[in-house]
């Protein structure tokens, strides 16, 4: 005995090791490592058992980040005086009872090992009072727990206190990180749960002082008020139910992406998930409309049936698993396209107002509601909010993003629009400026949202005039997404692209790799509307152009495509190839820079930005146009103080 050393031992055994049971506390400590990885997700473990509970108000207080205590009090239903000690007791649940509940839990605990988990880690204690109970009860676990119940006063509800965390394991305890970061960590998990249950309220201590408060808010509210008034600014609302799935929340505009995916907000019956099906359904949603390294920000709130989702597939239930993926995948992925795709040039929510304020400036609009982005009353109620929010908050920015405009101007912004349109469109609108003769608004249809065009600057830029002030348009990278969503279009009839046959077929010199791929993707041109063949060597011919591009210049358009196809070689097949090299044909396509437009071919530009989706960026992300309001000419020339 203590001879050998363990190594060698290890090494020269002919025996085999002897299996033995691990003593219960190490065996919850060990189940411990997978639940609890730092104070946040005590927090978490702690709100979903007080919402499992059916509190209303939930408040936590953290000391040192949490690490050196974090105290969870509710007004839930409470725990039976008889039940308190198996509430510590591993696999002890009051959630399910059998494998029938499992597969339809719709608790955010169901596994029992929270408490259990914790309490192996912490020291624990748990005070508690039921409706009928006379009095609440306390006790005490963890190493130094007795583990006896004491009498305790309290209101109806569970407050579970947990200190110290990781005492006993000292090696755990070197992995956490500053008090101020694991504070944030525990913020983040509070900010979760408060955006899955506006209904509930939710504040939050630190060291006795107040860093959170959420009150009890309708579901828009609360997500402004969590995400942020920037956010709600900058972002559509969803809102779509497919057969057992419903999915609502809010999804950024392109250009409120961000460098981080730190914005990122899923639900999934009320709990949050990091869940790559759903992740990778938004992300390609915005494909031809970010940068890859951009993310973009979003809330949504799935729900659907329990027992077509297992929760039950990692300890944290931070991942989940659908019955049916693929369909999950499709719904969410569509939701959000459809709602990025009705352009913000129509006021969107321009319906929605004229319904939350129960249509009073009547006759206003007559713009339908673009499809996908179906309003409803909660809709209604976002957009309210969000105007409210907007109105008392105004933009920091000097030069507004183009949403930051029509969401300030909402509330009262379609009246207003009736009342300046005649200005606008009336043969005697010589002088815009002489506001004053504001006549009955009148009951014309909202139209032309970016205006009149007036001018082009530097070759590059459009001016128009609208209701709001200035528009600048920068037209090429305008024009590119009118004509890669006009090839979107065509090309999604299935079939080859329209071609027009040239009377005189263009040749143009080519390297040996274009002329392999040329031959080689025949087919693949044709589809593209591009006929073009090996003349002879070093040279292409090309017989016919997309109809859809009478401006481009065939030969540089070729090459492009033919680079295109090669790079794409063998994923062809895939949607985002073929999106690819649409998007290279749309560019070949535009309009360039210098180009000198009419009025006319401004004006119509400008009317089928209008009538394009996703016609507020470009194709890779850029914003397309931007307003500069009256009142920001005003104050460029110190006007009005
Ligand atoms: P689970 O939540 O998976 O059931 P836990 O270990 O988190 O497992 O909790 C064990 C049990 O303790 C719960 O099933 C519940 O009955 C009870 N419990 C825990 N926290 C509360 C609370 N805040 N209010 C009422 N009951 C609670
Ligand atoms: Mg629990």
């Amino acid at each position: 005995m203590g001879v050998v050393p363990a190594a060698a031992a290890a090494v020269t055994a002919a025996a085999p090791r002897r299996i033995h049971e691990l003593p219960d506390a190490l065996v919850s400590q060990i189940a411990a490592g997978e639940v609890v990885e730092r104070p946040a997700s005590v927090v978490r473990e702690l709100l979903d058992n007080a919402l499992d509970a059916g509190a209303t108000h939930v408040t936590v207080r953290l000391a040192a980040g949490g690490v050196r205590a974090i105290v969870v009090e509710d007004d839930g239903a409470g725990i039976a005086p008889e039940d308190l000690p198996l509430a510590l007791r591993r696999h002890a649940t009051s959630k399910i009872a059998s494998l029938a509940d499992l597969e339809s839990v719709s608790t955010m605990g169901f596994r029992g090992e929270a408490l259990a988990a914790i309490a192996s880690v912490a020291e624990v204690a748990i005070t508690s009072r039921s409706a009928d109970a006379p009095h609440g009860w306390r006790i005490e676990a963890g190493q130094g727990g007795s583990g006896e119940m004491q009498p305790a006063a309290r209101g109806r509800g569970t407050t579970v206190e947990v200190n110290e965390l990781f005492f006993a394991t000292p090696a755990r305890r070197k992995f956490l990180k500053s008090d101020a970061t694991e504070l944030a960590h525990a913020l983040e998990a509070v900010r979760r749960h408060a955006l899955a249950r506006p209904e509930v309220g939710f504040a939050v201590w630190h060291e006795g002082r107040p860093v959170a408060q959420w009150r009890a808010a309708i579901p828009a509210a609360r997500r402004a008020e969590v995400l942020g008034a920037a956010f709600a600014d900058a972002s559509r609302a969803v809102q779509v139910e497919r057969g057992p799935l419903a999915i609502e929340g809010r999804i950024g505009q392109p250009e409120a992406a961000r460098a981080r995916a730190d914005q990122q907000y899923l639900f999934v019956n009320g709990r949050f998930v990091r869940d790559r099906l759903l992740a990778h359904a938004v992300r390609a949603a915005y494909e031809d409309q970010l940068h890859g390294s951009r993310q973009p920000v979003y809330a949504l709130f799935l729900r659907i049936a329990p027992e077509l989702v297992d929760v039950n597939v990692h300890p944290t239930k931070i991942e989940v698993r659908f019955r049916d993926g693929r369909a999950v995948h499709q719904a969410l992925l569509h939701a959000v396209q459809d709602a990025l795709a009705s352009s913000r040039v129509l006021p969107d929510d321009a319906a929605l107002v004229g319904a939350s304020t129960g249509g009073g400036a009547a006759g206003t609009t007559t713009t339908p509601a673009p499809s996908g982005s179906a309003p409803s009353w909660q809709g209604a109620l976002a957009l309210h909010d969000v105007a409210a929010l907007a109105r008392e908050r105004p933009a920091p920015w000097s030069v507004a993003a183009p949403t930051a405009v029509p969401v300030a101007a909402r509330g009262s912004g379609m009246a207003a629009w009736a009342a300046l349109r005649p200005q606008l469109t009336g043969e005697d609108s010589g002088d815009p400026g002489c506001s004053g003769a504001a006549g009955p608004p009148s009951a014309a249809p909202v139209s032309w949202p970016l205006g009149r065009a007036i001018a082009q600057v530097g070759g590059v830029y459009i001016l128009a005039e609208n209701v709001h002030g200035l528009v600048i348009v920068d037209m090429h990278a305008a024009h590119e997404r009118i004509v890669y969503e006009r090839l979107k279009r065509a090309a999604a009839t299935g079939g080859a692209l329209p071609a027009q046959p040239l009377l005189i077929p263009v040749t143009f010199a080519a390297t040996p790799a274009e002329l392999a791929t040329a031959e080689a993707e025949a087919d693949a041109l044709h589809e593209l509307g591009l006929d073009a063949g090996v003349l002879a060597a070093g040279t292409l011919v090309v017989r016919s152009r997309p109809a859809a591009l009478p401006e481009a210049n065939l030969a540089e358009l070729t090459r492009s495509v033919l680079h295109e196809l090669a790079e794409a070689g063998a994923s062809r097949v895939v949607q985002r190839a073929r999106d690819d090299i649409l998007a290279t044909m749309a560019c070949h396509g535009a309009v360039r820079a210098n180009r000198r437009l009419t009025l006319e071919e401004m004006n119509a530009l400008l009317r089928e930005m209008e009538s394009t989706e996703r016609a507020d960026t470009c194709n890779h992300g850029r914003p397309t146009w931007r307003q500069v309001t009256m009142k920001e000419l005003d104050a460029l020339f110190l006007r009005g103080r």
